[in-house]
């Protein structure tokens, strides 16, 4: 049997990285989850005995495939576009589609090893997956996005069903991707099943699913606070991203009290000290969403901002709560001590894996409120899994019934998080290793179940 030792660990992060050359996102993932598991397996000889982080670690299976479309002045442009399978010992492949270009076969790898973690915490039936290209939506007209969406469909609909594999958005696939992609799949298929989620109201779709993820991150973050006797009322919040997941963080913290100083997109953030309200929100949602417009645009419309460029990250602002909101590893060792000395006391990723491993170990070794994207990130997935139930039971829940299962849902994760994130030495919960154990657990006890397979 192995021991758990540190060598041991070393060992096998570093067989990890032999396996897979050039992939550093995906390392990087399996170590972060690796250092707390091996000390949770330390004394559970089964989980050694069946190689379960191991075979967790190695995805079920990657399809790469090749992606032809027409542009609006008749070039043909090849992309490339995979599916990652991660893990359904708990139910269907499960996640999103991310275009953009640096998406590579890591990043997915990455995304589908925390997703299968992710939903194995909601409590919802659902497996571990994640797919996407290299395609770039900027700038593209509607037509090209249809025609991209359309040829990545014709061959990722093979791989995919509604009780096999069910894809959601991501990082540039929004409602419009999604509904060229359903269009496709169901032409093709001549099916008319919950295949994808995050689908429009009028075919299938779910109330709250946009809100969802971001709503999902401030209300974890409540369920933290809550729980060392603090609120978000009264707090400034920090927010880098504006996209869906950002603009609904900012929209919840708001209406709980909170004031959010910033928002960013990937040319630099900008910083409103007066606080960004609902009704500059709402600007920006029309701004990034149907305009396609840039955040730098904000301060021509609000007097009393500032834009800073060149890529600048907002954590150099002071504030009390951090919401990283846009991409991975967007927020580094250095950047996670500013925030700690400018007094921040909580942080929780609406992101996947936006802190790099110097931030995490910053933030846990601060002993501040820290909440990996796993867990506080899961409302989107969550009420993802609630859309395929409502489309398989051909029924449409209220909003109201689907706002309280989110909030149930998300403070589920957190009990789970916290029932396997107390450590002897501290009174802080570790909620890393909450979420990476209780995930864990849950995967690794229905691996056992079937045995070698
Ligand atoms: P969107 O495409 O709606 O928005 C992404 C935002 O992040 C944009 O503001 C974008 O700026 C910015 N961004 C993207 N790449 C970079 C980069 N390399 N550097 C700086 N900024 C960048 O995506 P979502 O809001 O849906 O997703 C944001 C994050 O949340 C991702 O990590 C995603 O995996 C995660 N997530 C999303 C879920 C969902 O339900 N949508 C569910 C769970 C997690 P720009 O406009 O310049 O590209």
């Amino acid at each position: 049997m192995a021991t758990a030792d540190h060598v041991d660990l070393e060992r096998f992060i570093a067989g990890v990285s032999k396996r897979n050359p050039g992939q550093p996102e995906f390392v990087q993932a399996v170590q972060e989850v690796a250092e707390d598991i091996f000390e949770f397996i330390a004394d559970k000889e089964a989980y050694h005995e069946y190689q379960i982080l191991r075979r967790i670690a190695e995805p079920d299976r990657v399809m790469s495939f090749r992606v032809c479309w027409e542009d609006d002045r008749g070039n043909i442009r090849v992309q490339r576009g995979w599916r990652v399978q991660n893990n359904n010992a708990i139910g269907p492949y499960k996640g999103g589609i991310r275009f953009h270009p640096s998406v590579t076969e890591s990043v997915l790898k990455f995304l589908a090893f925390e997703q299968t973690f992710k939903n194995a915490l909601t409590g919802l039936p659902m497996g571990g997956g994640k797919g996407g290209s290299n395609f770039n939506p900027k700038g593209k007209s509607d037509h090209e996005v249809m025609r991209f969406c359309q040829s990545f469909m014709t061959e990722l609909y093979r791989h995919i069903g509604a009780d096999v594999d069910v894809p959601a958005g991501d990082i540039g696939v929004g409602g419009r991707e999604i509904g060229y992609m359903f269009g496709q799949y169901k032409r093709i298929t001549n099916e008319f099943t919950g295949v994808l989620t995050g689908k429009g109201l009028e075919y299938g779709g779910s109330l709250i699913r946009t809100e969802a993820t971001g709503y999902g991150a401030v209300y974890f973050l409540q369920n933290m606070l809550k729980n060392v006797g603090d609120e978000v009322a009264g707090k400034t919040v920090v927010i880098s991203g504006s996209g869906n997941v950002a603009t609904h963080a900012a929209e919840k913290a708001t209406q709980l009290g909170g004031k959010v100083l910033t928002l960013s997109d990937s040319e630099g953030f900008i910083h409103d000290p007066a606080g960004i309200d609902q009704t500059k929100i709402d600007w920006i949602k029309e701004l990034k969403g149907r305009r396609r417009g840039r955040i730098s645009e904000y301060v021509k419309e609000f007097k009393g901002s500032s834009f800073h460029g060149d890529g600048a990250r907002p954590w150099g602002v002071a504030c009390d709560l951090a919401l990283p909101c846009a991409t991975q590893n967007e927020l580094n060792g250095a950047e996670a001590k500013i925030l700690v000395s400018n007094g921040c006391i909580a942080v929780s990723e609406g992101a996947n894996m936006p802190t790099d491993l110097d931030g995490v170990h910053v933030f846990k070794q601060a002993q501040i409120l820290y909440a990996p994207g796993k867990a506080a990130n899961a409302g989107g997935v969550a009420v993802s899994g609630l859309e395929m139930s409502q489309n398989s039971a051909r029924i449409s829940w209220k909003e109201a019934e689907l706002q309280q299962h989110l909030l149930d849902i998300m403070a589920g994760i957190h009990e789970r998080c916290v029932e396997y994130g107390g450590r002897k030495d501290s009174k802080v919960i570790d909620y890393v290793r909450g979420a990476n154990i209780a995930g864990f657990k849950k995967v690794a006890d229905a691996m056992l179940a079937y045995g070698v397979v």
